[in-house]
């Protein structure tokens, strides 16, 4: 079962003109599912959203970015984060989106919870923003199902383009969050190389299969058949969490990477198939990247009715 969570709040970030990150995105997205009758839920606020941002990001942090947005700023910590009047509440939004469909996802076997949010959030940091990313939407989700639904083991795979270096970074000491991530490297954020494995308790809870540019479909299956999928199996998390970046597309405006519609169709089903066999089908997506708007929502939803065991037409 799929549902996709949405909320327009997250249209009211603004950005400057050439940023990729922007609200035409979500746009897209919300069209395209409109054309295709697909019933969009608008999530609205959410109850948990101070708890729950309260456990991944520092009070300083939370403090900096209202106030600097009160203070009208034009950016918040680096030049890839511009704010407008409304950031805070389209970031709020993104998490309240988030929570919302956490928390169906976490309710029953089988669902396929999707959420189609801006900004996106895996590189902001517990003390920063970062690369367009104001909350961290997955590590928010990660600790609400574990301290709201008493999930005790999740895993995350991240297949955004860039590696995800707020999440690692939030998780990477402990041992009950499987962090997964294909990514170009060398590339922007930096991080995310094969040796980063976590720390402490969190020893090889993190694993990192950085790609060089220009890698496609071949090496991406290499990477899902040898090392993502038989990791989750082996560490059979309770719901598997998607951080879906649309970015290693072969048209993508940053990505330089070539992978094809076929590509992220056959990751979805082979997630999809993995989440059968170790968790009764749950699965959180939550959309991180992509800045090919013409063919970002056709990618979002071939991956998703792929991951939901649909057959997919081409
Ligand atoms: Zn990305």
């Amino acid at each position: 079962m799929l549902k996709v969570f949405s909320d327009p709040r997250c249209l009211l970030h603004r950005v400057p003109d050439g940023y990729p990150e922007k609200a035409e995105r979500l746009e897209s997205i919300l069209e395209f599912l409109n054309d295709h009758e697909v019933e969009v839920e608008e999530a609205g606020e959410h109850r948990g959203f101070e708890l729950a941002v309260a456990a991944v990001h520092s009070e300083e942090y939370l403090s900096r970015f209202l106030s600097t947005v009160g203070r009208g700023e034009l950016f918040l910590d680096t030049p890839d984060n511009p704010l407008c009047g409304s950031t805070w509440e389209a970031a709020r939004a993104a998490v309240d989106a988030t929570l919302t469909a956490a928390e169906w996802v976490a309710a029953g076997t089988g669902r396929r919870g999707m959420t189609a949010v801006r900004p996106p959030g895996h590189h902001a940091e517990r003390d920063g923003a970062m690369g367009f990313c104001y909350f961290n939407n997955m590590a928010v989700a990660v600790e609400y199902l574990r301290r709201e639904k008493g999930a005790r083991r999740l895993a995350v795979v991240d297949f955004d383009v860039h590696h995800g270096n707020g999440t690692q970074h939030i998780f990477e000491g402990r041992g009950d969050l499987l962090y997964l991530s294909t990514h170009r490297y060398p590339f922007y954020p930096g991080t995310g190389a094969a040796e980063e494995r976590g720390t402490g308790a969190g020893e090889g809870a993190t694993i990192n299969v950085p790609l060089p540019a220009g890698a496609g479909d071949v090496a991406f299956e290499a990477a899902f058949q040898s090392v993502l999928l038989p990791a989750l199996q082996e560490f059979r998390p309770e719901i598997l969490l998607i951080s879906a970046g649309f970015d290693a597309w072969q048209s993508d405006p940053l990505g330089g990477m070539q992978v094809s519609e076929q590509g992220y169709r056959d990751w979805g089903r082979w997630l999809g198939t993995v989440s059968e066999e170790i968790c009764e089908g749950r699965c959180l997506v939550l959309l991180e990247g992509g800045y090919d708007i013409g063919s970002l929502p056709g990618l979002l939803w071939t991956h998703l009715q792929a991951l939901d065991g649909q057959v997919t037409e081409l």
